[in-house]
C-alpha cells in the first residue's frame, strides 16, 4: 500500500546545501553569514526565554511589524513577516500565483519550481542572456506574474531599480515579486517603489545579511491590499508562524543597525579581495552584488574543483545543471576563511 497522496508521491522536494556533521569544514556552501548575529539580538532572545513561553505569541507580530515599518519608512499594513522568507514565498504562490502563468529566469533560486509544482502553477522560464544578465525586453507586458531574485541566485548579478520599475510599470495587471535575500550586499532595495505601484512585493530575510539563518525570520513589503492577501492565506494555514523568541530577536537585530553595517562592509571587502585573488588563479567571476560569488575556472572543470575542495575541508556549491555546470558558487566567509580558500585553490591548481 502506498499511503502517500498523489502530491506527496510526485513532488520533487528542494535540496538545501549540506550541513555535514562528520568533520569540521570551512562552510562556503549555503550563503550563511560568517559573523555572529548582533549581541543585542542574542540578549533579547535570551530574555525572551522565560515563563511567558506558556502563552501563544502575538499572531500579528505587532511589535516586529512596527519596527520594520519604522526602519523602512512604511505603514504597518504594508509589512508582513514569516518563518523565513521561504515560508513567505510558499504563501505568495497560493495568494497571487495560482491560476496564472508564472515567469522567472531560467537560472534562478531553485525553490521556485518546487513551489510551482506544489501549488500547480504553470511556469514559463525566461532565458537570461549569455552573460547571465536580464534582458528587460523579455519582461515587459507579460501575461502572468513574475518573480525575480535581485541579486539573482546563484549568479550574484544585480539589476538596477530603474529596470525593476520598468518591469513593474509594464505589468500592472500582474504581481511582480522581487526576492531581495541578498540586496544588502550591494544593491538598492525596490521598497521605494511600493507606494507608487499596487503590484510589487519585495521579500527580504534576516538569514543572510543579519546573520540569523537559524532564527527563521523573513519579511515581505507591499501595498496593504497585497499584505492583506498574504495574511488571509497565512491565517488559513498557521496563525503562529513567528514564535516569541524569533519576534524578540528580530526586533533587536533590526535595531542594531551599526553592527549590521559593519559586518556587511567586511563581507563586501572580502568579496572584492576574493574575486581579485581568484582572477590571478585563472578564474572568471560574475560581478557579484551578493555574499557569494559565481566563478568558473578557464581550464579545470568546476565539478573537479568542488570535489577537491571538499577533500581539503572546504565546502562550496556545485550545480550540475545546464548553462551553469562550469561554475562554483562560493559563499563569502571571513577574511581568514577566504585566504584559506585561495591557498587551497593554489595548491589544487599547481
Ligand atoms: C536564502 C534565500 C531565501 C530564503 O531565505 P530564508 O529567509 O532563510 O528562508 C529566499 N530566496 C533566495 C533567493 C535565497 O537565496
Amino acid at each position: 500500500m502506498n499511503y502517500l497522496s498523489k502530491i506527496a508521491q510526485n513532488i520533487e522536494p528542494y535540496v538545501p546545501g549540506e550541513q555535514p556533521k562528520d568533520q569540521k569544514y570551512i562552510k562556503l556552501n549555503t550563503n550563511e553569514n560568517p559573523y555572529p548575529p548582533s549581541k543585542m539580538a542574542v540578549e533579547a532572545m535570551k530574555n525572551a526565554v522565560d515563563e511567558d513561553l506558556r502563552l501563544y505569541p502575538d499572531p500579528s507580530s505587532t511589535l516586529l511589524v512596527e519596527s520594520l515599518a519604522n526602519y523602512y519608512n512604511l505603514k504597518e499594513d504594508q509589512v508582513f513577516v514569516g518563518n523565513g522568507s521561504d515560508e513567505i514565498l510558499a504563501f505568495i504562490y497560493p495568494t497571487f500565483f495560482s491560476g496564472k502563468k508564472l515567469f522567472y529566469p531560467d537560472i534562478t533560486y531553485s525553490f521556485y519550481p518546487v513551489y510551482a509544482s506544489f501549488f500547480d502553477v504553470e511556469v514559463v522560464t525566461v532565458p537570461l542572456e549569455e552573460d547571465f544578465s536580464i534582458n528587460i525586453n523579455k519582461y515587459t507586458s507579460l501575461e502572468g506574474n513574475i518573480i525575480i531574485p535581485n541579486p539573482n541566485a546563484p549568479t550574484g548579478k544585480g539589476i538596477g531599480i530603474d529596470t525593476i520599475e520598468e518591469i513593474v510599470k509594464s505589468n500592472v495587471s500582474n504581481v511582480v515579486v522581487i526576492d531581495e535575500a541578498y540586496v544588502d550586499f550591494g544593491l538598492e532595495s525596490a521598497i521605494s517603489l511600493i507606494d507608487k505601484y499596487p503590484n510589487i512585493i519585495v521579500v527580504q530575510t534576516l538569514s543572510k545579511s543579519r546573520s540569523l539563518a537559524g532564527l527563521r525570520v523573513g519579511m515581505a513589503f507591499g501595498q496593504a491590499h497585497l499584505i492583506d492577501g498574504l495574511n488571509r492565506i497565512k491565517n488559513s494555514f498557521n496563525s503562529y508562524t513567528m514564535d516569541r523568541v524569533a519576534q524578540a530577536g528580530a526586533i533587536a537585530a533590526i535595531k542594531d543597525r551599526n553592527y549590521f553595517e559593519t559586518c556587511n562592509e567586511k563581507i563586501i571587502a572580502t568579496r572584492e579581495y576574493t574575486v581579485n585573488k581568484l582572477k590571478d588563479l585563472g578564474f572568471e567571476t560574475i560581478e557579484s552584488k551578493a555574499n557569494f560569488i559565481f566563478t568558473s575556472h578557464k581550464q579545470v572543470p568546476a565539478e573537479e574543483l568542488f570535489a577537491k575542495l571538499r577533500e581539503d575541508g572546504i565546502l562550496v556549491r556545485y550545480f550540475n545543471k545546464p548553462r551553469i555546470s562550469d561554475y562554483l558558487r562560493i559563499t563569502i566567509g571571513t577574511q581568514a576563511e577566504m585566504e584559506e580558500l585561495v591557498k587551497t585553490l593554489e595548491k589544487i591548481l599547481k
